[in-house]
């Protein structure tokens, strides 16, 4: 193995052979592009990674972040990645060229960025500066993107996205930080922010931050919320740097992992005098961060699959050289010779686990930044408004199956390992420590959950998640004509079926007064149809695969791969998709347990 960040044959055949990327060529917003332009960022995006990203991972996490004197400081490694990282555009890659992005698809800049997810500490710093910035390209006044942009572009002034508080966590709609209107048509802020990447740091000179917060007399509630631009210094006209505005970093929380992350807690406008811009029109605050959300929620999803990939590459290498036990065949034998333990049943079992799990979830983040590609070419309103309407689905599945699936590789990874992966000397604990929060920010995964359920299945009259459900039956009928994998694309088959079926369930429950019951289930079903998914992206992989073998037969040498495409698909839709039906047993049951139990009875 080349490298133990991403596997980039898998990479290639999602890209190419699964998802046939090149053909976004042949629309005119990507004419300029071809495949080999695609492989060679790549390539690029391969080398920064493994040459300058992996290699500051431990030091990012050993350093962490300090705040002296008002400033925070981020690990001394970051410094020199990041400007070969804004200088060589991974920032800006899907931004319109006409403002100093790449215009690249957005597939491309996802794949190539899943290189680099591995590293979420770093990764925090620039890609909160370019979701900042992305915002202001949407929403800002033509002044505002003069003053603000090309120094985000460039990397040399970061952002944020600043929502959370105390008492304002999931509950966004309960914010108390104030806004106060000026004569001059800005805004004074005023309020304290909690959890927030990047509220500081020492990799650029200013930071352009967007904050959630309500006007005076504006309504209590999401409603009332508007979002206002807060850079750390004032901008002058000329484009110099004018005063420090009034906010403080109050501390930087110590966490369980992501250290050169610098999470920050943050006081606005003690002095009365924290400047503010107002973004779009008031109380739309909450209709543009979704805009922010909803990157940062496939972004997560990213995270989860890179945790993943290096934590089953890492395992996979280290069973190959671990020697312990004897062969199955020579169990009874003391003398034997002593076998790498990826010849054990239970770690081949593991292995595989990870392996499906990590494979389905690139396709799953491809597959959906692969819609927004679609949708941007499509030639139709209705075409656009079909691959836009699947993306709303699969987001929250993205972000909460993902997170939690990548989290739960990574522990496999430690379990690999023994107990040399519960130690810091070897990489798979960071990798697990890291992988953690993805399933916590950014809306944690019951809320991801509640919106699946509560929204995105409704959506349309149902219509996106239809849809989402006929493309996986396109495939199912096409499979189903490889005899060899024939039963496979029924099993799958069913599992659509099902999801079909759970979701007329919840409707005539919703229907039926007895809410509760999709609401209290909503996380198992998010998970059910997060294997379904997979199993549907696993089977799409293997048709594709079993031609590939039935053309070059043995002798290709790609062989090894194929067949491992056929094992991780027949392993995931045999092992992990059944458990899809005790999940159903379980919904169905409308057991409300969880409801019943009065809060007493969980503990004295
Ligand atoms: C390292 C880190 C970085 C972060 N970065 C940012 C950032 O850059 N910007 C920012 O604004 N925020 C940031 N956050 C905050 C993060 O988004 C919140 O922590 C998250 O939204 C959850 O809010 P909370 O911690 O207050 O938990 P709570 O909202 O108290 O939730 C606790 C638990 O209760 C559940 N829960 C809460 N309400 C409901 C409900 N109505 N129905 C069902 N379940 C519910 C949740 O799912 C969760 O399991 C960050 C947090 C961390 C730890």
């Amino acid at each position: 193995m080349a490298n133990l960040l991403v596997d980039e044959r898998d990479q290639q055949f999602v890209l190419n052979e699964m998802l046939e990327v090149e053909k976004l060529c042949e629309k005119p917003l990507y004419g300029d592009f071809s495949k080999d332009m695609f492989d060679m960022v790549l390539t690029e995006a391969q080398k920064l990674a493994v040459q300058q990203i992996f290699p500051i991972l431990v030091q990012c996490d050993r350093e962490g972040c300090r705040l002296e004197n008002g400033q925070v400081y981020v690990p001394s490694c970051m410094r020199s990645v990041y400007k070969l990282f804004c200088g060589g555009g991974w920032n800006t890659m899907s931004f319109p060229p006409e403002i100093g992005g790449q215009g690249l698809p957005l597939t491309i800049r996802t794949s190539s960025h899943e290189w680099f997810a591995h590293n979420f500490a770093f990764m925090s710093y620039p890609g909160t500066g370019e979701g900042a910035a992305h915002l202001i390209e949407v929403f800002g006044t033509e002044e505002q993107k003069a003053k603000y942009m090309g120094k985000m572009i460039a990397g040399e002034w970061g952002g944020s996205m600043v929502l959370t508080e105390p008492g304002a966590g999931s509950d966004v709609g309960n914010l108390s930080t104030r806004a106060t209107r000026q004569p001059d048509g800005s805004y004074r802020i005023q309020g304290n922010k909690i959890f927030i990447t990047a509220g500081d740091h020492d990799l650029v000179e200013n930071i352009v931050h967007p904050v959630l917060a309500r006007i005076e007399g504006h309504p209590a509630g999401t409603k009332g919320i508007s979002i206002f631009l807060v850079p750390k210094y004032l901008v002058n006209d000329d484009g110099s740097l004018g005063r420090r505005n009034d906010f403080e970093i109050a501390k930087i929380e110590e966490k369980m992992g992501i250290h050169g992350s610098a999470t920050c807690a943050m006081n606005f406008g003690d002095n009365g005098a924290c400047y503010a811009e107002l973004l779009g029109e008031e109380m739309e605050g909450m209709k543009i961060m979704f805009q922010l959300m909803n990157e940062a929620r496939i972004g997560v999803g990213l995270q989860g699959i890179a945790s993943a990939s290096i934590a089953y590459l890492h395992a996979v290498q280290y069973a190959r050289e671990r020697l312990q036990g004897s062969s199955l065949m020579d169990l009874k034998n003391p003398e034997a010779p002593r076998v790498p333990i990826i010849q054990h049943p239970d770690v081949r079992r593991m292995l595989l686990w990870m392996k499906s799990n990590t494979e389905s979830m690139r396709a799953m983040i491809y597959y959906c930044a692969h819609l927004f590609d679609l949708a941007h070419t499509a030639e139709n309103a209705q075409d656009r408004e079909k691959w836009l309407g699947i993306t709303e689905v699969l987001t929250p599945i993205v972000k909460a199956y993902c997170s939690d699936i990548g989290f739960r590789v990574t522990e496999l990874a430690i379990q690999v390992y023994g107990g040399y992966g519960y130690c810091s000397e070897y990489p798979v604990e960071q990798f697990m420590r890291d992988e953690k929060i993805a399933s916590l920010y950014e809306g944690a995964n019951g809320i991801q959950a509640l919106d699946l359920v509560g929204r995105k299945l409704g959506m349309h009259k149902g219509a996106h998640f239809m849809n989402f459900l006929g493309e996986m039956n396109r495939t199912v009928t096409k499979v189903k004509g490889t005899a060899a994998l024939k039963d496979l694309a029924e099993d799958v088959e069913r599992g659509v079926g099902a999801l079909a079926d759970m979701a007329m369930f919840f409707a005539k429950c919703g229907k039926e007064g007895r809410f509760l019951v999709p609401l209290a289930h909503a996380y198992p079903f998010l998970m059910m149809m997060g294997k379904v998914v997979s199993g549907w992206l696993l089977l799409w992989q293997a048709g594709i695969a079993a031609e590939k073998l039935d053309g070059d037969g043995d002798g290709s040498a790609d062989a090894a791969f194929y067949k491992g495409k056929v094992a991780g698909a027949r392993f995931f839709i045999k092992n992990v998709l059944p458990e899809i039906d005790g999940a159903v047993r379980a919904i169905k049951s409308e057991d409300l347990s969880v409801m019943e139990i009065p809060d007493g009875g969980f503990a004295a």
